[in-house]
């Protein structure tokens, strides 16, 4: 099989679960945004989903996201960091970047805020909620713990240049993930209530996107189960 045909079939695949997900769950599928998650793939694979109608590329680091974006200006792509931001990359992601997935502290908030004035393009912003044990495997993958995201988000709604989406979370492994979900969905209803703009739930991944879907994800961070297995942990 070529490449292409790969991806095209990866997406389908893809879209079929959402789609079943989404009759199960009684939702609509247009409310489901299919983020296809790029990370370790090259550049030829951007353009594969592009031609194939995806518009919205997923990333965990500025380095490899930004050398893709400006491989792909011509497409009109929207970029979205899902990764750990180390601080002193926030000013480059906001150069390029549609929506930060991962931000789990002020000192970010104030740097993207900093980074999207000096662009002059506003950038979305998802706070990452910690769901479950924090010192497991999870804990090193960021993330605020859910009593403290609507201060975070408090931040980020009054942050000149960035808007605040909504909530972002990756299941804790070797746990139930429509548990943790469940958790999110609180979390955001929670922060709804002062910042009711704040719809959106970035929650799923290729092994759990159902669940996610069924606790009212309104945005799938998507790579292995379009892409195929990456070579190495991303
Ligand atoms: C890599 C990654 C994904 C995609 O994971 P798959 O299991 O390949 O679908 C989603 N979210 C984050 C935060 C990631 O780092």
């Amino acid at each position: 099989m070529s490449r292409a045909a790969e991806v095209a079939a990866g997406l389908a695949a893809t879209r079929d679960r959402v789609a079943a997900a989404c009759a199960a769950a009684g939702r609509d599928p247009g409310d489901v945004a299919i983020i296809a998650v790029t990370k370790t793939s090259p550049v030829s694979d951007v353009r594969l989903l592009a031609a194939l109608g995806v518009r919205d590329i997923g990333e965990s680091r500025d380095q490899e996201a930004s050398t893709k974006a400006a491989e792909t200006a011509d497409l009109g792509l929207r970029w979205h960091i899902v990764g750990q931001v180390q601080t002193n990359k926030a000013g480059s992601v906001a150069r390029y970047a549609h929506a930060v997935h991962s931000v789990d502290r002020a000192r970010l908030v104030h740097a993207l805020s900093r980074g999207a004035v000096a662009a002059e393009r506003p950038v979305e912003v998802f706070v990452q909620v910690l769901l479950g044990d924090a010192t497991g495997a999870l804990g090193r993958r960021g993330g605020v713990a859910p009593a403290a995201a609507p201060a975070l988000a408090e931040l980020v709604s009054g942050a000149e240049g960035l808007r605040l989406a909504g909530v972002m979370a990756v299941a804790p492994l070797g746990t139930d993930p429509g548990r943790a979900f469940a958790e999110l969905a609180r979390t955001a209803e929670r922060i709804r209530a002062d910042h009711p703009e704040a719809t959106a739930v970035s929650a799923g991944m290729s092994g759990d996107l159902e669940a996610a879907v069924a606790a009212g994800a309104t945005h799938l961070r998507i790579g292995t189960a379009i892409l195929g297995t990456r070579p190495s942990p991303g």
